[in-house]
């Protein structure tokens, strides 16, 4: 089996470290992002990868991209994060509705995508820290627009060797959300709410990493910083499995042969979940389009259709909070491949972007992009579309994948393309109960979102989710808010 090692998308050198390495480090020094030093490739019409149940395939194509750890390591990552913590036997089952295959994320205990990944990540992480012989305690630092932080908080709470602090928006995330990450238990978890949006708080995150003095500090107390946002290669590489098992699934069912292409949609914010589909095929997956779908924040639909990605807009809060953004950082790793890996292009890129707030890809890179078609879908667009879906199929999807499924049926008018789709269903509609209930014809007027929550099972006949059954009742254990430019205070303080 070859080698794998992990290197800087900025850096001409290209430095290779082991993936534990990459893992821990989470950034590379000079900003860029890790990226393996090449794509492994999976016979997917074999036989033998079909006949895997979800965590055989985790270990089977994890085995490909983390060859520094052990057959035994890496099995015992998988089992603590898939053997239990997930309500669903197959841990990402096929919804279908005609073409359309909705993988379904969202079974694991925060009820989002995010899960995927970071009930594995703690434990990736762990496991590398012992093999490097690091005895320092791992401060996991993320921004969070809402899924991430609880999904983090839910993945390291309690690991031994670890601390996590999550930074929210206080005014762009869900009151369910809010809810889920204020009430966290665990003795090692923090988490801050700040005045600001989801993008001052990253910026705050990464400004803090940035600071090589806060490092010196908290090292000398026993700590070291590690990220858990999906700029880390151990969030990114756990998500190309559930591409690979869906599309075996369809195989499984006969919905299509071995080796047909099927298109895939993606809800997209940073750009870490399309990404990984993407990095599936690079190692063998048949994709045929990448439909990277956004909602009013729509800055990666011009990119795609221009070229250009400009930060000269107006953000916008919308029911799809999880992709409110401007910045989306795991676009770095995608310019790289654009751009033949050639880590000169993205420095000059990344410079632009800082400098000008604008950066434009030439045509080489340009066509290397084909194969993405983006789109979106406005707050009203995505409302009609869990409508219909609801009236036609009697599904009920949450905003984000509504999303999806809207710029999907755009794509499907513009090039009458109908292959099958596998679409990243990247929430549980129980956690923007508001928004989905209003849609399915719920009176939401003077009702929280919790009442919501009861009222939306009542009507679509579905059973309440476990971790969010009683929520309104649990008692909040982490009040504390601050401005945007005490972030770093904070968690010094926090570490003290
Ligand atoms: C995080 C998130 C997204 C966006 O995923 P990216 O990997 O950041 O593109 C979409 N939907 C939901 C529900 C999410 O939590």
């Amino acid at each position: 089996m070859a080698e794998i090692t992990y290197h800087s998308t900025r850096d001409a050198a290209r430095e290779a470290i082991p993936f534990s390495q990459a893992v821990v480090r989470g950034i590379a020094p000079d900003g860029g992002l890790y990226v393996p030093s090449s794509f492994p490739g999976l016979d997917i019409t074999d036989p033998q990868l079909a006949a895997l149940d979800y965590e055989g395939l985790a270990e089977k194509v994890l085995s490909l991209l983390i060859t520094d750890f052990s057959k035994e390591e890496l099995s015992s990552c998988v089992h603590r994060a898939y053997g239990s913590g997930f309500r669903h036997p197959g841990v990402a089952p096929i919804h279908s509705c005609g073409n359309v295959h909705f993988i379904e994320l969202y079974h694991g205990p925060t009820l989002a995508f995010k899960d995927m990944a970071l009930s594995i990540l703690p434990h990736v992480l762990t496991t590398a820290a012992g093999k490097l012989g690091i005895d320092d305690t791992i401060v996991i630092l993320t921004a969070t627009s809402g899924d991430t932080g609880k999904a983090a908080l839910e993945g390291f709470a309690d690991v031994p060797g670890t601390q996590i602090v999550v930074f929210y928006p206080t005014d762009g995330v869900s009151e369910v959300q809010k809810r889920q990450m204020t009430t966290q238990e665990g003795a090692n978890t923090h988490v801050v709410g700040i005045t600001g949006n989801f993008d001052d708080a990253q910026n705050g995150v990464k400004a803090i990493f940035a600071d090589g003095k806060i490092r010196e500090r908290i090292a000398r107390r026993g700590y070291r910083f590690s990220s858990a946002n999906s700029i880390n290669p151990g969030r990114l590489l756990p998500q190309i499995v559930y591409y690979i098992n869906g599309y075996l699934e369809l195989v499984r069912r006969n919905t299509i042969l071995p080796g047909e292409k099927v298109h895939v949609v993606v809800p997209t914010g940073n750009f870490g979940n399309i990404l990984a589909a993407w990095y599936a095929r690079h190692m063998g997956l048949p994709v045929g389009r990448f439909i990277c779908a956004s909602n009013s924040n729509n800055v990666l639909t011009d990119f795609m259709r221009t070229g250009r990605y400009s930060l000269d807009r107006r953000f916008s809060p919308t029911i799809s909070p999880s992709m409110d953004i401007l910045i989306s950082s795991n676009l770095e790793r995608f310019l790289y491949e654009l751009a033949d890996r050639d880590p000169a292009k993205v420095v000059s890129l990344m410079s632009d972007l800082k400098n000008d707030g604008v950066y434009e890809i030439d045509r080489t890179m340009m066509k290397n992009m084909a194969d993405f078609y983006g789109g979106f879908a406005d707050d009203t667009a995505t409302v009609s579309a869990i409508e219909e879906l609801y009236r036609t199929y009697g599904y009920v999807v949450d905003t984000h994948t509504a999303v999806g499924y809207r710029v999907y049926q755009d794509f499907l008018r513009e090039t009458g393309d109908d292959r099958p789709v596998l679409l990243a269903s990247t929430a549980s509609p129980f956690k923007f109960s508001r928004s989905v209930a209003e849609a399915v014809g719920v009176p939401v007027e003077g009702k929280s979102d919790f009442e919501l929550i009861d009222l939306l099972a009542e009507r679509c006949c579905l059973d309440i989710p476990a971790p969010i059954r009683g929520i309104a009742d649990r008692s909040i254990r982490h009040p504390e808010t601050c401005k945007k430019d005490e972030m770093a205070r904070v968690v010094e303080e926090l570490l003290s």
